[in-house]
C-alpha cells in the first residue's frame, strides 16, 4: 500500500557550490513529508544550461558531501556525473528505481519553481512526472507558463521559508573577494579557498 512505502527525494543541482538555501530546502521537505532520506544529485552537464565556466564535477561533489556530512538524512550520488555525458533526469530516476523498487519505495524529486516552465524541454516529461512525485518549492514571483500547464496536475506545491541566496551570488561575492560566511557551510569555504575555486571568470 502507497502510504507504508518508504520515502526518497532525489534533489538535482548543478550545486556550483551547494549553499545554505539548498540544505534548508532538503531538510524542511524531508521533514514534511517525512522522507526516509534525501539524495543529492550534482549534475554533470545540464543539457539546459550551457555554462563552459562550471566547476569540475568532483569538486562540486566534494562540496556537497562537506555540506551535508553533519545530517544522518543526507546522502549524494555520483550517478550523473559519472556518466561524463549529458544526463537527463528521467534516465536517471530510471536508475534510482532499480535501486528502490515501486512496490517498496515512492520516489520525490525536488525542483524549483523556477525550473517548472521549461519542465516541457526535459527529455520525456509527461513520463517523468508520473515516475516521481515531482515537489516544486518557491522563488517567490512564480507565473506558470501556458507550457508548463500540462504538469501542474502532477505537482505537488510545498511552502518553504525562502532563502535568498543562489549559487550565482555566491560566486559573484568569492570573484570579487566578499565574504559567502552563513551563505555556505564553513567546510565548504575551507574547500574552496583550499582549492582556490571560483577566482576567475573562466573557472
Ligand atoms: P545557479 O545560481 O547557479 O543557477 P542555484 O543556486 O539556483 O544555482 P542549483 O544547484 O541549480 O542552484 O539549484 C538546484 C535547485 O534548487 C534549483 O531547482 C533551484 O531553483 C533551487 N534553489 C537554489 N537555491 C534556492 C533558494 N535559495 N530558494 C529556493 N530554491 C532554490
Amino acid at each position: 500500500m502507497s502510504n507504508q512505502k518508504q520515502r526518497i527525494g532525489i534533489f538535482g543541482g548543478s550545486f556550483d557550490p551547494i549553499h545554505h538555501g539548498h540544505l534548508l530546502i532538503a531538510e524542511w521537505i524531508r521533514d514534511e513529508l517525512q522522507f526516509q532520506k534525501v539524495i543529492f544529485v550534482p549534475t554533470h552537464i545540464h543539457p539546459l544550461k550551457h555554462n563552459p565556466s562550471v566547476t569540475p564535477a568532483h569538486h562540486r561533489l566534494k562540496m556537497v558531501q562537506l555540506a551535508i556530512a553533519s545530517n544522518a538524512y543526507f546522502e549524494v550520488s555520483d550517478i550523473e556525473i559519472r556518466k561524463e555525458t549529458v544526463s537527463y533526469t528521467i534516465d536517471t530516476l530510471r536508475e534510482f528505481q532499480k535501486q528502490y523498487p515501486p512496490d517498496a519505495y515512492q520516489l520525490y524529486f525536488l525542483i524549483g519553481q523556477d525550473n517548472l516552465n521549461q519542465l516541457h524541454l526535459w527529455k520525456d516529461p509527461i513520463k517523468l512526472v508520473q515516475m516521481a512525485q515531482f515537489i516544486a518549492f518557491g522563488r517567490p514571483g512564480f507565473e506558470p507558463s501556458p507550457e508548463a500547464q500540462p504538469f501542474l496536475p502532477f505537482i505537488q506545491f510545498i511552502e518553504i521559508p525562502l532563502l535568498e541566496i543562489s549559487a550565482t551570488r555566491v560566486r559573484e561575492r568569492l570573484r570579487t573577494g566578499k565574504t559567502v560566511r552563513y551563505m555556505v557551510p564553513d567546510p565548504v569555504i575551507e574547500y574552496i579557498q583550499t582549492h582556490q575555486l571560483y577566482r576567475n571568470p573562466t573557472g
